[in-house]
């Protein structure tokens, strides 16, 4: 599963062997961890195979590890991490700020009905005509309202979009949609991919702007 976050959530993961292996072969100077050592990190333990960090919208840090993991290695992974931790930690606490100053009200239920209902009218004509212009075959198409993602593909070729995407112009919606089928073709994120991308819609670094400047007034309605 491949998917296309909004900023209300950053997450870091990573295969145990790839990734982690070199981050605890490297020694680190100490002025990285001290970096991390201001920000208080919780730790969930679960039963998964790979660790992760997540920075929360209300700016908390979020480590997630396997249930044996080393916390010598936890904290490994955490040094290597801190450059990206510093920057998305900064980022969500400058946007607290503003929405401190310019306060925004979370949609109604009635207002995210009526989105989903008309994304599932326009979504899937969407996909379907730029699906056929790129030749590609897809799955089935879910219309959800999310917090954390405007679109993902799964390996079953199944496409999965947010109805928060009918507040955005016909462009970026385009945009979204393409991305998404691209990943039928690159399931990452890779030069190939964007030149796949580029392909269908060669001035798609601008409208890939637009949907991080924008997230807010897609997001939330005006007080
Ligand atoms: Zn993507």
């Amino acid at each position: 599963m491949i998917a296309l976050l909004t900023d209300n959530k950053y997450e870091l993961t990573f295969e145990p062997g790839g990734l982690f292996h070199r981050a605890f072969c490297c020694t680190r100077p100490a002025s990285i961890y001290n970096k991390c050592m201001a920000q208080e990190i919780k730790l969930i333990r679960s039963r998964r195979r790979t660790i992760s960090i997540e920075i929360t919208p209300d700016a908390q840090v979020i480590v997630r590890a396997p249930l044996r993991a080393k916390v010598s290695d936890i904290n490994m992974f955490i040094g290597e991490k801190a450059d990206w931790i510093d920057k998305h930690l900064n980022k969500m606490k400058a946007r607290k700020e503003k929405e401190k100053e310019n306060p925004r009200r979370e949609l109604t239920q009635q207002e995210i009905r009526l989105l989903t209902t008309r994304a599932k009218r326009i979504i899937p004509q969407r996909v379907r005509y730029y699906a056929e212009m790129m030749g590609v075959d897809y799955g089935r198409i879910t219309i959800r309202m999310q917090k954390s993602r405007w679109g993902s593909c799964s390996s079953k070729k199944n496409l999965n979009f947010n109805c928060l995407l009918m507040r955005a112009p016909d462009e970026i919606i385009d945009y979204v949609v393409v991305h998404e089928l691209c990943h039928l073709k690159e399931m990452n994120h890779s030069k190939r991919f964007w030149a796949e991308v580029e392909k269908v819609i060669p001035d798609y670094a601008d409208r890939r702007k637009w949907l991080r400047d924008h997230q807010e007034e897609v997001s939330f309605s005006d007080v």
